[in-house]
């Protein structure tokens, strides 16, 4: 699978579907001491039983790779049809050692080393105990089978006594090999995703304010490049405030830096909750709330006109100013004043920042603990 198809599929299901074309080309590699063997006399299988083998393992690839593809096999705990395509292998083998003799039947005991192979793809040591014994017990029967039912010499008894001995220990060793392969390759999938997992968090932690939990400066700054950038682009529109909370060095002053902090938390709980209320029907698209520094607090609110975003602080300032902040030091007062603007068609977030930056300070010069907007029209 190349070229444009191999792009409607998950990298998982490629690799998949990979390992059954590689699976594919092995029996057909195995075509070729067949072939021989039939040729100098040494199977019994004649030319329709090679053809017999090429059809049922062109079969059974077939019908993998259409459960893979198809994305059928999804429903299992194996999407990747490990085992029963190593037990079909299996089975065919066994098949395969009936019509082979002498030294012929030496070599196809390779076979089986071959599909063993193929279980590092996944198998457990216990799956690939049950995989070997199957074989193994399989072998057995056969070999009874053919020698009990004709007068076979002790020879003949102790050349497949040497044969199973030796898949017998090639299929411990590979059981035990190849479940600590697998479980290697298992650790280290589970090593990635923890690794993931940490980054993700880091990811998190790194755009997140230590002592309010709220986004920091940088991812403020990043949000708002981004949401100007896009109503620059599709002419979708946002509004931007920033809230400054009024005298917060007096509390600072009188109760200590603590009780600052106190307050920052449940200021910031506040917001947070107020900022979550959505005042309008439809869908908004979410608000970016975050601490800018210090005292100072952002929120950025997509698709929302001035008006709308006056709305929101409004309700935010009413929310702060009757919330009882209980500190360590007794209830403290708490207001804010905060400057608003929208976007204007094609103006650059500094700009933007810069007229709600005029806007707070107009409110703080007005008296504190109130709104104001830019244009202050309206
Ligand atoms: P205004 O009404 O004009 O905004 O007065 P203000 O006192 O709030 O403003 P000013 O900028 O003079 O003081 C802000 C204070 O905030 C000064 C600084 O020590 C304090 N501050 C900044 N960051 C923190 C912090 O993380 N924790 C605490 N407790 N205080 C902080
Ligand atoms: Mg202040
Ligand atoms: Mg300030």
């Amino acid at each position: 699978m190349s070229g444009p198809a191999s792009s409607r599929f998950d990298p998982e299901t490629r690799l998949r579907l990979r390992r059954v074309w590689l699976g594919l080309l092995s029996y057909l590699m195995f075509l070729v001491p067949m072939s021989i063997a039939v040729q100098a006399g040494s199977s019994t299988m004649g030319w329709w039983g090679v053809a017999g083998f090429t059809s049922v393992a062109v079969t059974v690839n077939l019908l993998a790779l259409l459960a893979i593809a198809s994305g059928w096999s999804k429903r299992f705990a194996d999407p990747s049809l490990l085992v029963p395509q190593l037990v079909a292998a299996m089975l065919l083998a066994l098949a395969m050692i009936h019509f082979f003799e002498g030294e012929a039947r030496s070599v196809l005991l390779l076979l089986f080393v071959a599909i063993f192979f193929f279980g590092l793809f996944g198998l457990s040591t216990r799956q690939y105990l049950r995989l070997t014994t199957g074989t193994a017990i399989g072998y057995l029967a056969i070999s009874i089978w053919e020698l009990a039912g004709s007068d076979a010499p002790r020879e003949a008894w102790l050349v497949e006594a040497l044969r199973f001995s030796a898949l017998v220990v090639i299929t411990i060793w590979m059981s035990f090999i190849g479940g600590y392969i697998a479980s290697i390759r298992r650790r280290l999938a589970a090593q990635r995703d923890a690794l993931e997992k940490a980054n993700s968090k880091l990811r998190e932690l790194s755009i997140r304010d230590e002592l309010t939990g709220l986004y920091n400066r940088r991812h403020l700054t990043e949000r708002l490049e981004q949401e100007s950038e896009r109503g620059r682009r599709y002419g979708q529109g946002f509004s931007v405030a920033l809230i400054d909370i009024d005298h917060f060095k007096a509390i600072n002053d009188s109760h200590g830096h603590a009780v600052g902090d106190e307050v920052l938390v449940q200021f910031a709980g506040i917001l947070r909750l107020q900022a979550r209320f959505i005042d309008h029907v439809g869908q908004a698209p979410e608000r970016t709330l975050g601490r800018f520094g210090g005292e100072e607090f952002m929120i950025i609110l997509p698709g929302t006109s001035l008006a709308g975003a006056r709305v929101c602080l409004e309700r935010m300032r009413a929310a702060v100013t009757q919330a009882p902040f209980e500190t360590s030091a007794g209830p403290v007062p708490v207001t804010f004043s905060a400057g608003l603007a929208e976007q204007r068609p094609d103006e650059a977030a500094e700009a933007l920042l810069q007229r709600a930056d005029e806007a707070l300070y107009r409110a703080k010069e007005g008296g504190r603990d109130r709104l104001e907007l830019d244009p202050p029209t309206q």
